[in-house]
């Protein structure tokens, strides 16, 4: 029997990558397209050799002729503030033409969809913890809106393939996730307080560190996502973890995780930073039956090698 075959949009990126290996853990065979502008190919190199894995470098706001398939996950977008700031036309671009690109891929070979969306649908946000039901607070000419905007135009062009053509779609919402794979440059929290800490620099906390997050470790996120993926849930569905901490806070830990005795220096918030962002997680335990398992201390140890390495090469040593 072939077995199923599964293409991967931003397929090296952190998250796509992770993805990648989850896929063919169950069974899928796996063509991963990225053009490289955030993702890496560092995150698929463990993957080159395995003869069910396929890598094509290619821009997916063109069409994308990656054969049949039975399965699209259309993960391709910076994801992080510093990089959709730095790549907005991008963002859009592949928020708009990539998501349309990405559907017709799933539409012409009858193959399942989903949408990986995010937590910054719901802006800052006034609803608190947010539901699924909530329709967000987002600044339409913003800064972030390049990436807001794009992800909301992307939930909207899914559920009208759903809709109309009736595309087997699924919408998945993403809370802060972390571990190992992450870019250190990227300009997102853990990464930037990892290496600070690491480096014996002081952690630059935006603001006055009382903006909430809610982290989730890569391992949690995924198995919510391959859940998900099995679902026929055709409406949004938040995936991360409910535990908040301030911003202050998750500096304190990294720095305990490190051992760091580094110190905090404050530097201005961000235009539209959210203040606060926790996911109600009700419809993935019920639908799903999943909740995260790993906490930030633990999540942090378990990305503490990654970080090591990534700041010190490979002469890094192991805890
Ligand atoms: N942040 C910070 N210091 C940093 C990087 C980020 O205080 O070096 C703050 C940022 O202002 C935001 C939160 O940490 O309030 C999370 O930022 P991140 O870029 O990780 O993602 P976001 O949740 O804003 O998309």
């Amino acid at each position: 029997m072939p077995s199923r075959r599964a293409l991967v949009t931003g397929g090296a990126g952190f998250l796509g990558s992770h993805l990648c290996d989850a896929l063919l853990g169950e069974g899928y065979t796996v063509v991963a397209f990225d053009n490289l502008l955030t993702g890496r190919l560092a995150n698929v190199e463990h993957l080159r050799s395995d003869s069910r894995f396929e890598f094509v470098e290619r821009d997916v706001c063109h069409p994308i002729e990656c054969g049949a398939v039975e399965y699209v996950f259309h993960f391709a977008s910076p994801a992080s503030p510093v990089d959709y700031a730095a790549h907005g036309i991008e963002t859009l671009r592949v928020g708009s033409y990539g998501t349309f690109e990405s559907l017709e891929t799933a539409r012409r070979y009858g193959a399942k969809f989903m949408m990986a969306s995010t937590s910054e649908c719901y802006g800052d946000p006034l609803v608190h913890p947010q539901t699924e039901s909530y329709w967000g607070h987002v600044n339409p000419i913003g800064p972030r809106s390049v990436y807001d905007e794009a992800k909301r135009f992307s939930e909207a062009v899914t559920m009208a393939y759903h809709r109309y053509h009736k595309v087997d779609t699924r919408i998945l919402r993403i809370f802060n996730t972390y571990g190992p794979r992450m870019q250190l440059n990227d300009g997102r929290v853990i990464p930037n307080f990892m290496g600070q800490a690491l480096r014996g620099e002081t952690l630059t906390v935006y603001g006055d560190g009382s903006q909430t997050r809610s982290f989730c470790y890569v391992s949690d996120e995924i198995d919510g996502i391959v859940r998900l993926a099995r679902s026929s849930e055709h409406e949004p569905v938040n995936i991360g973890n409910p535990t908040e901490f301030t911003i202050l806070e998750c500096a304190h830990k990294v720095m305990a995780v490190t051992g760091s005795t580094s110190t905090i220096q404050f530097e201005p918030l961000p235009q539209d930073d959210p203040k606060q962002r926790r996911p109600d997680i009700s419809k993935a335990k019920r639908l799903l039956g999943w909740e995260p398992k790993v906490d930030l201390e633990s999540g942090l140890k378990l990305s503490l090698d990654y970080f090591r390495k990534a700041v010190f090469g490979d002469q890094a040593q192991s805890a």
